[in-house]
């Protein structure tokens, strides 16, 4: 009886060993989910910043044109003043020009206010790019680090399940059963009493029954089914 209790709280030892382990292998990988989280607002913000960019090297473009059309309409002005037949033709070339002018100055004006912002957003890109690759980095070695600690997990979960089988052979099936089912809903299986009180649930254990735990019998608390031992009966 006592070689199996013994067996049973060794089981349960090795099972919490390999749930802390469990545990871990979840986790690990959900903090990187805040620096994925992180790369993928830097990935918007840089991509929105790129595309207002384009839009104002379009602008630009439209309005380069716009300029270059109205530096024509300069040469055509031009040559109809030369073509002036007298004074009144000659007058009206001139006004003709001098608002051909005043549009190409307002024209370049635009376009220059266009040239300056675009050069703000080019600068403006620079920080949230360099933020991102640095990001992207970091991640990077995080996910490799992740899997480096995940397989050194893994090996450790190993080592600490490598003699379950042992004790669980030792177990009558019986209760084996009842330890599954118990592990499977709230683990763990088995705790301690201690002074006729179960550690897991804190109920009293009858005085009777706890004697009988005391000597080694296999008994679980009557409140939470775990199976019950006190440490003397498991250590001497
Ligand atoms: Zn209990």
């Amino acid at each position: 009886m006592r070689e199996q209790l013994r067996a049973l709280v060794k089981l349960a030892e090795i099972d919490a060993k390999a749930r802390s382990i469990d545990d871990r292998l979840k986790g690990l990988p959900v903090e990187l989910e805040e620096q994925r989280g992180a790369v993928r607002r830097l990935e918007d913000l840089v991509s929105r910043q790129r595309a207002s960019l384009a839009e104002a090297e379009r602008l630009l473009g439209v309005q380069e044109q716009d300029v270059a059309a109205r530096n024509e309409n300069l040469s055509k002005a031009k040559s109809k003043g030369a073509k002036a037949k007298n004074a009144r033709e000659a007058e009206a070339a001139e006004r003709e020009l001098e608002s051909v002018r005043r549009s190409i100055k307002d024209g370049e004006t635009h376009r220059d206010a266009l040239k300056e912002r675009l050069e703000k957003m080019r600068g403006g890109l620079g920080e949230p790019e360099k933020a991102l690759e640095e990001a992207k980095a970091e991640l990077a070695a995080a996910e490799a680090a992740l899997e480096g600690k995940l397989a050194a997990l893994r090996e450790e979960r190993t080592g600490v399940v490598s003699g379950r089988e042992v004790f669980a052979k030792q177990i009558h099936k019986d209760h084996m059963r009842i330890y599954d089912r118990i592990v499977k809903g709230k683990p763990p299986a088995v705790c301690e009493a201690v002074s006729g009180v179960c550690s897991a649930c804190r109920m009293s254990v009858a005085p009777q029954r706890y004697a009988q735990i005391q000597r080694g019998e296999i008994l679980n608390c009557q409140s939470c089914q775990r199976f019950l031992y006190t440490k003397a009966i498991v250590e001497d």
